[in-house]
This record gives structure tokens, C-alpha cells and sequence, in this order.
């Protein structure tokens, strides 16, 4: 069997982060990995008056999204999706969710049929009554075997390389294995679990456990209300999955980096957190806090919030997740911030 080849789709904040990892450990795999290149897909845009594939080819920085982060050189920008993945067997997914649709569209019938892939994106997919985790989203539309990726994990923190955890959930266990050297550091600690479902969905809802926990902050309640929102949350969490998914492992909540310690982490640093506290000091719409405050970044809680909403209106189960669906009338219907404890 030949090398594996990586590439990276998606070049914002966490994927430049990842393909610094990337770049790196193919290297120190070269027995499995193809060193020579690892593409990454930028959707290109002009920065500082060149365009961004440029500046990562040839100064080995992405300057708008991961400043002051070398990447390796093998790590090479290409602005054609197409052409990213041509010849990849291992597809590492990661842009904000609301742009995947569009790149699956492109990537349909383009990718090696021995292809295997992993989606590090946080989020759900909502038709009305049905949702489904990305990693099957992936898997389907492109019929390739797709594990998820999840965790703790503050892209700016794990680029310079401070210590954190994060979760595979793997299809099979050789897979697990694969992404696990392909990520994993002396200080970015790879650990398996055979649950995509739940570390993806773990993934996708605490950034409505962010949100939350920005509006307490926002509202300058302390950290006993935090503390309770983060547990609350956490709860509403898994709740959710064992209703909807019924194969997720309680681990996963609790025991892994994708549960408890992603929830924790985006309740005190996150920038679904940052912005939801400003939209309460500043009464400003989240699309305007966006834009002023992550200089080209995603928010993705909000609208996960409206996705879940979505879909628990259609199964009449809106009751059940009050904290999930007062993000939403918050963020969305013009609910009043100071109504988010209420009947909690
Ligand atoms: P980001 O928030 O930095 O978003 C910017 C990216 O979106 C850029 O690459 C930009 O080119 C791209 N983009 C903008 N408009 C686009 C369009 N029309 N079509 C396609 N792409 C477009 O992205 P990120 O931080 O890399 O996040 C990707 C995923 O990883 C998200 O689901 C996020 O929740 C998750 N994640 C992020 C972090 C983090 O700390 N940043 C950590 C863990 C997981
Ligand atoms: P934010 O998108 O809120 O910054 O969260 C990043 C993350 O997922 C940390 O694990």
C-alpha cells in the first residue's frame, strides 16, 4: 500500500492550527505519510494587499487567521478545492459549518475512492425532523469512511503548543490510529473512542453552552451562574444525544476531552463566549459583533442554536432542552437576556 497523502480543506483559525500539527507529524511519519506536501484548501481573499495563499507560501503564516504561527513548509496553500484533495487519501475537514454544504457539492465524485477522512467542525446538520452528525453527512455524500474529531481546544492555545487533550471518535480502529498520528504531539494528546456520534454532537452543542455562558457574563452574574449554566448545559447535552442517537457512550461526556472539557474551556475562552457577552453590553446584533470582533472568524453557536431549535420544534421537544432553546429566543426572537435563568 502507498503512503498515505493529507489534505487539509479549510484554512481559518482551527484548520491552520491543525495544518501546523499536520505539517509537522507527517514528517515524523514519514513511513505512512507522504512528507513531500500537505495541501491545504484557503478560500482566497486578499490580505494586506496580497493574496492569502501567497503569504502562507511564502512567508509560512496564515497572517489573518493563525498570526505569529509558522506552519511547515510542506504545508502548501492552494486556492482550487478541486485540486486540494487530488490524490489525497486522508481528508481532514475543518471549516465553519455553514460552508461544508457547498464544498461537498464541489468535492462530490472528486475524491480517491480509498479515501478516508475526519471532520474536526462543530456543528449539526437540520432538515426539519432530521439531524445528522457531519461525519455522516461526509461519509455519505462522498462515500468515504469519516471519523470526527473533538475537543478542548482553543486553536490560538494548541498552535503554540500549550498542553491539551482532544477526542477521535473513530469509525475503525485502525482509522482511530491513523488520525491519531497524524495529530497527536507531546503536547497535544490524541485519545480514541469508538463514539463519532457523540464526540461530534458534544462538539457541535456546547458552543450553545458558550453562548450561555457569554450572556452570564454579559450580565455580570459570577461564577456560581456559570458554574450552573456549564451544568445545566453539559446535561441538556446528553440528554439530547441519548433521545436522538441512541448508540452514544456516556464517556464521552463525561470522561473525554470532547465533553465536560470542551464545555468548560469554550465557557471561559471561546469566542462564541466573547461575543455573546458583548451582545449584552453592547446591544449589537451577533452578525455586527462578528465582524468587528473576529476579524473574519465564525461564530458557530448561534447558529447551531437555531439548527437544534429547528429540529425540537419539529419533534415537539422543545420543553425538554429550556437552556438550548432560550439561547435561541435570545439570539434570535428578541427575548430579553435577564430571562435566561428563568425556569431553568
Ligand atoms: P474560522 O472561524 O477561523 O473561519 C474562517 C474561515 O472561514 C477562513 O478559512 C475563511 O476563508 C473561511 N470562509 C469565509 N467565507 C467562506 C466561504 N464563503 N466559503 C468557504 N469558506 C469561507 O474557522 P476555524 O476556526 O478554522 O473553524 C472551523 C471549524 O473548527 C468550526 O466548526 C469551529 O467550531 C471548529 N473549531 C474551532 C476552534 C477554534 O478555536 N478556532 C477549535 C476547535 C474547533
Ligand atoms: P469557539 O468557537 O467558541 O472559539 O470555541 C472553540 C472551540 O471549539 C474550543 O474547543
Amino acid at each position: 500500500m502507498g503512503k498515505e497523502k493529507v489534505a487539509i480543506i479549510g484554512s481559518g483559525n482551527w484548520g491552520s492550527a491543525i495544518a501546523k500539527l499536520a505539517g509537522n507529524n507527517v514528517k515524523k511519519h514519514s513511513d505512512i505519510f507522504d512528507d513531500s506536501k500537505v495541501p491545504i484548501w484557503v478560500f482566497e481573499e486578499d490580505f494586506e494587499g496580497k493574496k492569502l495563499t501567497e503569504i502562507i507560501n511564502t512567508e509560512h503564516e496564515n497572517k489573518k487567521y493563525l498570526p505569529d504561527v509558522k506552519l511547515s513548509e510542506n504545508v502548501v496553500a492552494v486556492p482550487d478545492l478541486v485540486e486540494a484533495v487530488k490524490g489525497a487519501t486522508a481528508l481532514v475537514f475543518v471549516m465553519p459549518h455553514q460552508f461544508l454544504d457547498k464544498c461537498l457539492d464541489q468535492l462530490e465524485g472528486k475524491v480517491e475512492k480509498n479515501a478516508k477522512a475526519i471532520t474536526l467542525i462543530k456543528g449539526v446538520g437540520v432538515e426539519g425532523p432530521d439531524i445528522h452528525v457531519f461525519a455522516d453527512v461526509i461519509q455519505e455524500r462522498l462515500g468515504v469512511s469519516c471519523s470526527a474529531l473533538s475537543g478542548a481546544n482553543i486553536a490560538n492555545e494548541v498552535a503554540i503548543d500549550r498542553f491539551s487533550e482532544t477526542t477521535v471518535g473513530y469509525r475503525t480502529e485502525e482509522e482511530g490510529q491513523l488520525w491519531q498520528k497524524l495529530f497527536q504531539t507531546p503536547n497535544f494528546k490524541v485519545q480514541l473512542i469508538d463514539d463519532v456520534a457523540g464526540v461530534s454532537l458534544c462538539g457541535a452543542l456546547k458552543n450553545i453552552v458558550a453562548v450561555a455562558a457569554g450572556f452570564i457574563d454579559g450580565l455580570e452574574y459570577g461564577n456560581n451562574s456559570k458554574a450552573a449554566i456549564m451544568r445545566i448545559g453539559l446535561l441538556e447535552m446528553k440528554y439530547f444525544c441519548q433521545e436522538f442517537f441512541k448508540d452514544v457512550k456516556e464517556e464521552s461526556f463525561l470522561q473525554e476531552s470532547a465533553g465536560v472539557a470542551d464545555v468548560i474551556t469554550s465557557c471561559l475562552g471561546g469566542r462564541n463566549r466573547k461575543c455573546a457577552e458583548a451582545f449584552v453590553k453592547q446591544k449589537k446584533p451577533f452578525d455586527e459583533l462578528e465582524k468587528d470582533m473576529l476579524n473574519g472568524q465564525k461564530l458557530q453557536g448561534i447558529h447551531t442554536a437555531k439548527d437544534v431549535h429547528i429540529f425540537l420544534k419539529a419533534r415537539d421537544r422543545l420543553g425538554a432542552y429550556p437552556l438550548f432553546d432560550k439561547v435561541y429566543q435570545i439570539s434570535w426572537e428578541g427575548l430579553p437576556v435577564e430571562k435566561l435563568t428563568e425556569g431553568l
